[in-house]
Parts: C-alpha cells; structure tokens; sequence
C-alpha cells in the first residue's frame, strides 16, 4: 500500500510544480483588438458551421462572409471560442475581424 502512496506523491508533485511554471509564463498584456470574452452563442452558431464542411475539427472551413457556401483559406483565418475560421477573401476577413461576435450572430446556418 505504501508504495501506491509514495508513486502517486512522486507523479502528482511534479505536475503541479509544471502547472505553476506555465501559469507565470501566461502573463500576456490583453489585446485591445480581440475583445472576445466567452459567448455560449457564439460558439453554439460556431460548432454548427464547423459542421457544415463535413469535419467537426474546430475548424470552420466554409467562409462565414459568404453565408458558409464558399471555401475558406488558412490565410485568411480568425480565431475565436476555440474555433479557427477560414475566409475566402480579404473583403470577408475584414468584416469579421471588425465584430467577429457580432457577425457570427447573425450568420444563419443550415
Ligand atoms: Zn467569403
């Protein structure tokens, strides 16, 4: 029994020393220009557009700009609740970097 004792101590007391290293190294002064705090609507719409390109893989491939019926490009990608959103054009990328919230609220998805 002893021992089951001393392995959980020696496998539990460096994660925790790991988990206390990442946190001081997370100090990161906020970016004014993603005001994203964590909407359940938001991501509700998100998860069902991140269906509409066959693969739920966090990753909305179908560009939002253009009512998800046009292929995204990585290149011109938007991060946000977890979700990376590609865009077909620069035009589509613009209007959803300005209120990336406000916009996916009112995308419509099928
Ligand atoms: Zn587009």
């Amino acid at each position: 029994m002893k021992t089951i004792q001393t392995l959980l101590l020696a496998c539990t007391l460096p994660f925790f020393a790991a988990c206390g290293e990442q946190k001081s190294e997370v100090i990161t002064p906020p970016k004014s220009e993603t005001p994203a705090a964590p909407n359940p609507a938001v991501a509700a719409i998100l998860a069902k557009a991140d269906a509409v390109d066959g693969t739920t893989d966090k990753v909305v491939h179908k560009c939002a700009g253009c009512a998800l019926h046009m292929d995204g490009k990585a290149e011109h990608s938007i991060a946000i609740e977890g979700y990376t959103m590609h865009f077909c054009k620069p035009a589509c990328y613009d209007r959803f970097k300005a209120d990336t919230a406000g916009e996916i609220l009112k995308l419509k998805v099928e």
